[in-house]
């Protein structure tokens, strides 16, 4: 960063008033002497003005989805309601202890107690845990469920965990870090399990399946009865990967169709914005033989009101994060579910599928699209077409997007799709947002047809251009440049 974004110092520039006072010279005796500075702090000297200009030109160089539509496939980034954060951060639910007795939390626990209850109803899953605090750790939490169900069982020989090749990489990772070994499923023409193969590489040793539902091509996996058939007659289990919820909400019940344990992304599908690794929240539902190794405690209710319930605590997997999770996250999710009701829910992945399968037909014509027909709430282009006519890769495309006031999308995911381009555009844009976005994509078709050159240049207005992403994340330098 250049030091005049930075520097807005000038020497007596005031942007506070505070009351003059000396310090109580009893509060001075209490601090020792080699605490007490004695010379004043090098700290900016500048306005409130200076201060609110140099805050708010900062936010206008990011992107944000209060700025522009941010078709990001599979992350879901969606508007979500503004009333919920007021709500999350009312003292009501800041000013209490999670270590508090019982029955002053009972509001609280009332309103976790009933997110349970629903979260299970949307999945179709028995019972939930509330605690893991990430899409990550719900896989984690799942995984280490089915490891203990099958080390009750006494099958010591399960070792493997079968995963499709177009799987997200929290996956794979995730059975590895509980100790399973990984073996990849291939995907068919239809860009579905190949069952075939399934058939192939189950056996005896196969303790489990993961499976992303809608697929990380945006497609619904239909064969899920005789997937679940497979995998249960070996006494498997089989994992949805939960992640993208937003095109089966009040349409599909998971635990209704054969999957064993699901994790949700609160963080995507339920109200709680992300990005930047803020905190999520990543919910666990599981059938009713699996309820027995959920993590402790649950929220119980007896004639005496909601109470933390370690009645399961023998067989349980344990705890897998503080206390009970994150309570602000949960909170949002609470107030969005309540406040959405049963229609208003699946209005949301109604539309979130209407929208994507919108977008996919303006530029079906435009971009190649490996795995045609209709799409969930999210679909993979690529840029086969471009990368073999002009030279243009999806890298290129997705730069110039960035000029156009657009986020690019999800891009070089999944792995299947070579130059993909994910494109997830939300239940929250309207018909003008889709079509500005589609405005966008051809123009910048056509500037592969006419000027290719350009596009190898992009971005050519935002303040940083083609940054070197790797040695960006490996040497990563954030601190306020001081000079004396
Ligand atoms: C986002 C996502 C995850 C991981 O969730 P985190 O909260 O980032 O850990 C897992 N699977 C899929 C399909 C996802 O989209």
């Amino acid at each position: 960063m250049s030091k005049t974004i930075f520097e807005h110092s000038v020497a007596g520039r005031r942007g506070a008033t505070l009351p003059q006072r000396e310090l109580d010279s009893k509060i001075q005796d209490l601090i020792s002497p080699e605490y007490l500075r004695e010379a004043a702090p090098r700290l900016p000297q500048v306005s409130e003005m200076d201060v609110m200009r140099h805050y708010i030109k900062l936010s206008h160089q990011n992107h944000f989805i209060e700025k522009g539509l941010y078709p990001l496939g599979s992350c879901t980034m969606k508007y979500n309601p503004k009333s919920h954060e007021a709500l999350a951060r009312h003292s009501c639910f800041n000013n209490i202890h999670p270590c508090q007795p019982e029955s002053t939390l009972q509001g609280s626990l009332e309103m976790l107690y009933e997110l349970q209850k629903d979260l299970a109803e949307i999945s179709g899953m028995s019972q939930v845990t509330l605690q893991p605090v990430a899409g990550a750790q719900g896989e984690f939490t799942g995984i280490k469920i089915i490891a203990a169900y099958h080390q009750a069982k006494g099958n010591h020989h399960k070792t493997r965990i079968i995963v499709p090749d177009s799987a997200h990489g929290t996956n794979p990772a995730t059975c590895s870090l509980v100790g399973y070994d990984v073996v990849e499923l291939r995907s068919n023409a239809r860009g579905r399990c190949d069952l075939e193969h399934l058939k192939s590489i189950v056996d005896e040793n196969t303790a489990g399946f993961m499976l992303t539902n809608p697929n990380t091509l945006g497609l619904f996996e239909d064969q899920i009865e005789e997937i679940a058939a497979i995998i249960h007659g070996v006494d498997g289990l089989i994992y949805m990967d939960g992640a993208n919820l937003n095109a089966l909400l009040g349409i599909v019940q998971p635990g209704k169709i054969g999957f064993d344990v699901l994790h949700f992304n609160l963080h995507k599908t339920f109200a709680t914005p992300h990005g930047g690794g803020g905190p999520g929240g990543g919910p666990v539902g599981v059938v009713e033989k699996l309820v027995p190794y959920l993590p402790v405690p649950l929220i119980g209710k007896n004639e005496e009101g909601y109470f933390f319930d370690y009645g399961h605590a023998g067989s349980s997997i344990g705890k897998v994060h503080t206390f009970y999770g994150n309570f602000a996250v949960l909170l949002r999710a609470y107030f969005y579910i309540k406040m959405l009701g049963a229609e208003g829910l699946r209005r949301i992945s109604e539309n979130a599928v209407i929208n994507a399968n919108y977008l996919m037909a303006l530029l079906r014509e435009h971009y190649h699209i490996q795995y045609a027909g209709p799409c969930m709430h999210e679909f993979v282009a690529d840029s086969l077409w471009q990368k073999k006519e002009h030279g243009v890769s999806t890298l290129d495309i997705a730069k110039r997007l960035l000029d156009k006031g657009f986020h690019a999308p999800t891009i070089y995911f999944p792995l299947i799709v070579p130059e993909a381009m994910m494109i997830e555009p939300t239940e929250t844009e309207s018909k003008e947002s889709l079509d500005a976005f589609a405005a966008a994509m051809l123009e910048i078709a056509q500037e592969c047809r006419e000027n290719p050159e350009l596009l190898h240049e992009a971005p050519l207005t935002t303040p940083v251009r083609r940054v070197d992403d790797v040695r960006a994340v490996k040497v990563l330098d954030v601190a306020f440049p001081i000079e004396d």
